[in-house]
């Protein structure tokens, strides 16, 4: 399997370390607001490797933290708390605040049919781990102590900015919203690894440490769960595109500082999901959530399979347009799905040569893209239609596009439609009591048993063939 890894600007081989298992970290959310569709874009396709690791036969162990504590507004260390600022905005306690956006983040992940990792670890339950490190960081002279906080040194590396020839527009973040001056720093780029004096008297969440009563940086708490659960050597570690400036080239400053020796192998990085009027953030135009799309009509199924098709290397423009297309072509493909009857045996050699096209897809640096086309390759071969329904499952397994979820939706509504249920029964009864009355011309009663019905919502429909209903 070839991977573009960030960090040497090439597609590479993938060889974890031990072979046979992948140790995978995530950046989690910061659990201040719902999580918008352009974040959430970074997890589909994360999901996706993580399946297709699997599938692959690794044996894979995934960690993610959750950004409880820390977070400023700014991702160079100004601004303001954003776990402070939600409490604040909605009359809650940071806590409250953690632990309600916490669970309508995996609520998301669960519509969007992404795999929850072995392992989530929230940042407040590891304090004692990073005042570890930041405490070893001190003591080699990676770190120093300057108005209160602590410090990253950033002089001491050899090399700092290890993914700097990204875009402009993906550095902008970090460089805009780092030029307020914090005249602690020694260096630029250093960062905050422990604040105390917090410019926020407010902050609800407070530590004793070492190096006073603070709370935690942001970037620190990645490479602490990171190491706690996976250990010194990492095989891949993913997240959006912006967070390779400032916050994971923090992450591998800091980790191969504490760890003296080289952290993570494979970087990968899931580019931006746009606006037509360019970066989606909260702060600009409509905040588009799972759960706005849903009540505007789109399953969450149609945004996975709308991000499948295009490469997670790539920005993604966001249109209703894009998304009505999707959701034409979503149904199209269900109904072609739900046309298939297992019809005998699956035939092998079909199965591997039709399989070799989708797993080549993938191979290739994940390309979900074609990965969808090689559905579509299974719907049009020449093979009976059990080795078609075998291919779709087992794609399904990686893809999870819920396709044969939605089939057997469809077909339940059809049958629904087709044979009235136990509780319609009663409406059938009248139907026929009223044909009864028509047949004895006693009018007034057929009238009265429409309008009986009629009271109770349900509108008949006379045709050539008899009397039907609806449900008003
Ligand atoms: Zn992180």
């Amino acid at each position: 399997m070839q991977i573009y890894n960030s960090l040497t600007r090439t597609k590479e081989e993938f060889r974890p370390i031990e072979e046979g298992k992948v140790k995978m970290y995530t950046c989690g959310p910061t659990v201040y607001h719902f999580a918008h569709i352009g974040n959430l874009r970074s997890y589909i396709m994360e999901d996706v490797l993580d399946r297709y690791l699997r599938y692959a036969g690794y044996e894979v162990t995934r960690v993610m933290n959750i950004t409880d504590v820390g977070h400023l507004t700014s991702d160079a260390d100004t601004g303001e708390d954003k776990m402070l600022k939600g409490a604040r905005r909605e009359h809650k306690t940071v806590l409250e605040i953690a632990r309600f956006y916490t669970d309508a983040f995996f609520e998301d992940c669960r519509k969007l049919r992404i795999r929850t990792p072995d392992v989530v670890q929230p940042a407040t339950g590891c304090i004692d781990d990073f005042i570890k490190v930041i405490t070893s960081l001190l003591e080699k002279g990676y770190a120093y102590t300057a108005g209160g906080n602590v410090y990253f040194d950033t002089s001491k590396l050899e090399k700092y900015y290890v993914f700097n020839d990204f875009e402009e527009e993906d550095l902008a973040v970090g460089v805009r919203e780092g030029v307020e001056g914090d005249e602690n720093k020694r260096n630029k780029a250093d960062f905050v690894l422990w604040f105390t004096k917090s410019k926020f008297d407010a902050q609800e969440l407070k530590w004793d440490s070492p190096f006073g009563i603070g709370y935690p940086g942001w970037h620190i708490e990645c490479s602490c769960i990171s190491m706690k659960y996976l250990g010194e050597y990492l095989d891949i570690h993913c997240g959006g595109i912006d967070n390779a400036f400032p916050h994971h080239t923090n992450e591998i400053a800091q980790s191969e500082a504490y760890i003296g020796h080289p952290w993570c192998h494979y970087w990968f990085h899931v580019h931006h999901l746009n606006t037509t009027s360019g970066k989606m953030s909260k702060s600009s135009g409509e905040f588009l959530t799972v759960s706005l799309l849903e009540s505007k009509g789109y399953a969450p199924e149609v945004y996975r399979f709308f991000c499948m098709q295009s490469h997670y290397r790539k920005s993604l423009v966001f249109s209703y347009e894009g998304l009505d297309n999707a959701k034409a072509a979503y149904q199209k493909l269900v109904a072609r799905v739900a046309s298939l009857k297992a019809d005998g045996e699956v035939d092998r050699r079909a199965f591997e040569d039709l399989k070799a096209g989708f797993t080549s897809a993938l191979d290739n640096d994940m390309n979900t893209s074609l990965a969808v086309t090689a559905y579509y390759d299974v719907l049009k071969a020449g093979t009976n239609d059990s080795t078609k329904l075998a291919l779709i499952e087992d794609f399904e397994q990686v893809m999870q596009l819920g396709l044969l979820d939605a089939v057997k939706a469809l077909r339940e509504e059809e049958k629904a439609k087709a044979e009235p249920s136990e509780d319609d029964r009663w409406i059938l009864d009248l139907i026929a009591a009223r044909a009864e009355a028509k047949k004895a011309k006693n009018y007034a009663e057929a009238d009265r048993i429409r309008g009986e019905l009629s009271e109770k919502g349900i509108i008949l429909v006379d045709t050539k063939e008899g009397t039907t209903y609806k449900k008003a």
